[in-house]
């Protein structure tokens, strides 16, 4: 087994504020938990509004000049970054791994997706610039529009995808001429700030910043401030609802992506083999069911129904299949929860899972001491077995709310029609899947999903050629540069 790296146990994180690596002005800072262990090993700044208020004048000190740069030259630093990230893939990825618990494995393709998505923003950005219209105004007026950038773009992060959803912010929002400020969840912190400060040496001071702290502390001082003109939240609707209020005083454009309770649909003529590993990584390995787009609810034709869950348990109760345990070992195939308050909140859900009213397929259990017997080194970390849970229909709590956690709910249907009832009967509009070798079919379910995502034969297919978005309470608005331009109409009287 790879031992855990030492290398960046308990370094001290500094914010990113104008180009520098600053510590929050009181001095204080926050522990960054290893969730396989439980044990502290990095800490981070503990912002305050002090320090909010510096990183918003960071990003408006910088504004102008960045965004008064031809575009070419914006695409220009985009690529550079785009350059930068192979150089340090494998310590980012190493970052991200202890910051969140996902087996470093799942992480290969990561390093390829960020950095296409900053060469994607470096073409957009020049295309951008081409995206004006001429308007017929009839005799006497000339009209046409031109594309802006919106300003301060503030972008919150979740702690489970922070690399991932810092760069389809960042990346899109400066290349439109935006400055940025990044906070990540305070869980997820430690590979954000350490990106953003590779990223502010290849850019302008001020241009990228990035500010550790919690929502509670400083969450609302940024997205409320007057200076800012722009904020993309990726996380929970708790959260967009408390932005929502907080903005109400200082309107200004939002994207929300949000959550997901996403179906992932069996028909008894799909490649059975395929289907069930398509469930399996929907849910459980290797990201332990910490994905927005999870496929949560598991739809399976009544015909195969016992077929597929058969094969599933097979699968899931193979110890060469789903293998715990060190995260950075890459022959692991399954991670623990990110942190303490989500662990404890998935442990609930497999508590009510017990009850009677449902029939538990595999898991089941929680806890260091239960999921990796003799191991104690892992005693304390937040580990849960997968778990899947037989449901009579989609009416109950589990197949209702996002657990965010590699807890499934199965759900038996016998018609099309009855599948896409119950794919919809969700506040939630996230994602979707389909498993079947009719074309046909597969094209219904698409044009009757209501998702902003839905992949036939594949799950969770994501990157930068394809935006990525939900309907729904699932959240609106799209990390794309059009996204973080908005047109400015004009009219010469031309006599
Ligand atoms: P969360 O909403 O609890 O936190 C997200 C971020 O919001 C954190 O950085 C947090 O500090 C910040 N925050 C909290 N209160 C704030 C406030 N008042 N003002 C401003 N910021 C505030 O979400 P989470 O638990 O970190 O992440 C899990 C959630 O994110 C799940 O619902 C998941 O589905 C969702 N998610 C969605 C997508 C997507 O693209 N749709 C991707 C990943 C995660």
């Amino acid at each position: 087994m790879t031992n855990v790296s030492e290398k960046s146990k308990l370094t001290t994180y500094g914010n990113i504020i104008n180009g520098k690596i600053v510590q929050a002005k009181d001095g204080a800072v926050a522990d960054s938990i290893d969730p396989s262990t439980g044990e502290v090993w990095a800490k981070i700044p503990s912002s305050k509004k002090e320090d909010a208020e510096l990183v918003i004048q960071a990003a408006r000190g910088a504004f102008e000049g960045w965004a008064d740069l031809p575009a070419r030259t914006r695409g220009d630093y985009m690529r550079k970054i785009g350059d930068m990230i192979p150089k340090y893939a494998a310590e980012l990825l190493e970052l991200e791994t202890r910051n969140n618990g996902w087996v470093l494995d799942e992480y290969g393709y990561l390093a390829e997706v960020l950095k296409q998505v900053w060469y994607d923003a470096a073409s957009a950005a020049t295309l951008v610039g081409g995206q004006g219209r001429t308007v017929q105004m009839g005799a006497g007026d000339f009209g046409f529009t031109v594309r802006k950038p919106y300003g301060v773009v503030v972008g919150i992060l979740p702690w489970n995808a922070p690399l991932f959803t810092f760069t389809i912010k960042a990346a899109y929002a400066l290349a439109a001429g935006n400055t940025v400020v990044i906070k990540p969840a305070e869980s997820g912190a430690v590979g954000s700030l350490r990106y953003g400060e590779l990223i502010s040496q290849i850019l302008p001071p001020g241009v990228l910043n990035v500010i550790s702290g919690s929502g509670r502390e400083i969450g609302d001082y940024l997205v409320s401030h007057e200076e800012v003109n722009k904020v993309s939240l990726t996380g929970s609707k708790a959260t967009a609802e408390r932005i929502t209020k907080a903005t109400a005083h200082s309107p200004k454009s939002l994207i929300f992506e949000l959550g997901g309770k996403s179906p992932n649909i069996v028909f008894e003529d799909a490649n059975i083999e395929q289907a069930v590993h398509g469930l399996i990584n929907g849910i459980f390995t290797p990201n332990s069911g910490q994905i927005c787009v999870g496929g949560s609810r598991m739809l399976i034709q009544r015909s195969i129904y016992d077929e597929v869950i058969g094969r599933l348990k097979e699968l899931m109760t193979d110890k060469e299949f789903v293998k715990h345990g060190n995260t950075l070992d890459s022959t692991n195939t399954m991670g623990p929860i990110a942190n303490e308050a989500q662990f404890k909140s998935v442990c609930r859900y497999i508590d009510e899972a017990s009850k009677d009213e449902y029939e538990v397929v595999f898991g089941g259990k929680y806890g260091g001491q239960e999921v990796l017997p003799g191991q104690p080194e892992f005693a304390d970390g937040y580990w849960v077995q997968p778990t899947l849970v037989k449901v009579a229909d989609n009416r109950t709590k589990l197949a209702r709310e996002e657990i965010f956690g590699p807890v499934a709910v199965a759900i038996p249907f016998d018609t099309e029609e009855e599948a896409i009832q119950i794919a919809n009967d969700t506040n939630f509009g996230l994602a979707a899947g389909v498993w079947t070798q009719n074309l046909g079919l597969a094209h219904r379910m698409i044009d009757k999903l209501q998702a902003g995502n839905v992949w036939v034969n594949t799950y969770a297919r994501v990157g930068a050629d394809l935006p990525f978005s939900g309907v729904k309470e699932s959240g609106y608005g799209t990390d794309s540069i059009l996204d973080y331009s908005q047109e400015k109409a004009c009219v010469i009287n031309i006599g």
